[in-house]
């Protein structure tokens, strides 16, 4: 009896989203269940405390689609917080390194942009007058050392570190370097973890301002795994403004939130295109749709990104255009999205 309860309760409640994180409220929600007893039924859900006041319209709305249940007697819908457990956990994080903020770069899906921009705007963080280092966890496909310029074996120290290689005064280390980037890397999910921790734990990073972190594409264990175990101030997400990347920005965002990561902004990458004839701008992957994700999920918008012809030439040959075109259009838009985020975190 109460089995069947339980289901005919998900079966109304799975077509809500906790307003927050925007997941279903169904029988995969890791954070929300339903216990029956004798007719009376305790719905739970786990959020974050200072999100309180953003669940009195589910609450409400809920109780009263539950009434339609006849067997139903009573429904208790209470919000947990387990905000003490969370900070305690998070104190001990297995990917530990000392950069006063880190930030992860992620996008839904590769080949939108995200390793440029995660070098870019490394660079540009760097103009500003900050440490930075760049940390190229795309283990399937990492492309800082090309982007950054550079290659080699980091050598190890005394206290048998991975020292990191330095381009454009960023200190770099990427999977790439330990086992070349034209190597495919065809592991399993312990192997992929024992390599991220290495890069971690294993290099000497040195007093760091920023470390960014360029993470694969989507959001595998990989992804999730980093978000949780290393102390994150943040994560950017770029995004071109077509509706296919768009969906899978969004479940980059709800992997953020559900992991209590904040997003700290949307990016929009390819976001028009000026032509060099008519001076026109065109809008090829169509446009603004990024800024409206933002805005759905209370999320600061960062900025928009051209598709420039220039800016992948100079990405290609390892020459980061806030370096070598400081005055471009695009760089000042680099420049002014790291000191939006820097605005932001202090
Ligand atoms: P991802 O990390 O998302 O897979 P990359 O940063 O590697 O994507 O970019 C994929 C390709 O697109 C690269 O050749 C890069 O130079 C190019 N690219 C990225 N952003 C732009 C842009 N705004 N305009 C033109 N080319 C771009």
């Amino acid at each position: 009896m109460s089995d069947k309860l339980i289901t005919s309760i998900y079966e109304i409640t799975k077509n809500y989203c906790d307003p927050v994180s925007n997941i279903p409220l169904n029988k995969s929600n890791s954070n929300f269940s339903i216990i029956c007893k004798d007719g009376h039924a305790n719905i739970s859900l786990n959020i974050t405390q200072q999100d309180q006041e953003k669940y009195i319209d589910l609450s409400k709305n809920l109780k009263k689609a539950l009434g339609s249940i006849n067997d139903l007697l009573s429904v208790n819908i209470i919000f947990t917080s387990e905000k003490t457990a969370d900070k305690e956990s998070k104190e001990h994080y297995r990917f530990q390194i000392s950069a006063k903020n880190i930030i992860a770069i992620a996008s839904g899906k590769g080949g939108v942009g995200k390793s440029t921009f995660a070098v870019n705007f490394a660079v540009a963080l760097k103009k500003i007058g900050h440490q930075v280092g760049i940390l190229d966890a795309d283990i399937y496909g990492p492309s800082v050392p090309r982007m950054m310029g550079i290659s080699g074996r980091p050598q190890t120290n005394d206290n048998k570190k991975l020292v990191p290689l330095e381009s454009y005064g960023i200190k770099c280390m990427s999977i790439g370097f330990l086992i070349g980037v034209d190597t495919p890397t065809i592991w399993r999910g312990p192997m992929v973890m024992k390599a991220l921790e290495q890069m971690f734990n294993g290099v000497a990073w040195g007093k760091l301002d920023y470390l960014i972190i360029d993470l694969p594409p989507g959001t595998g264990d990989a992804q999730l795994t980093l978000a949780q175990s290393s102390k994150l101030s943040g994560s950017i997400i770029i995004s071109t403004p077509q509706d296919v990347a768009l969906i899978d920005a969004r479940k980059g965002i709800n992997m953020f939130k559900k992991v209590n990561v904040p997003v700290l902004g949307i990016v929009e990458n390819m976001s028009y295109f000026i032509c060099s004839k008519c001076n026109e701008r065109h809008e090829i992957f169509s446009s603004g749709g990024a800024k409206k994700e933002a805005e759905k999920f209370e999320t600061p918008f960062l900025g928009e990104l051209p598709l420039d012809k220039n800016l992948r030439i100079y990405s290609d040959e390892g020459r980061p255009i806030c370096v070598f075109d400081p005055e471009s259009s695009i760089a000042a838009t680099y420049l002014a999205i790291a000191k939006k985020v820097h605005g932001n975190l202090h």
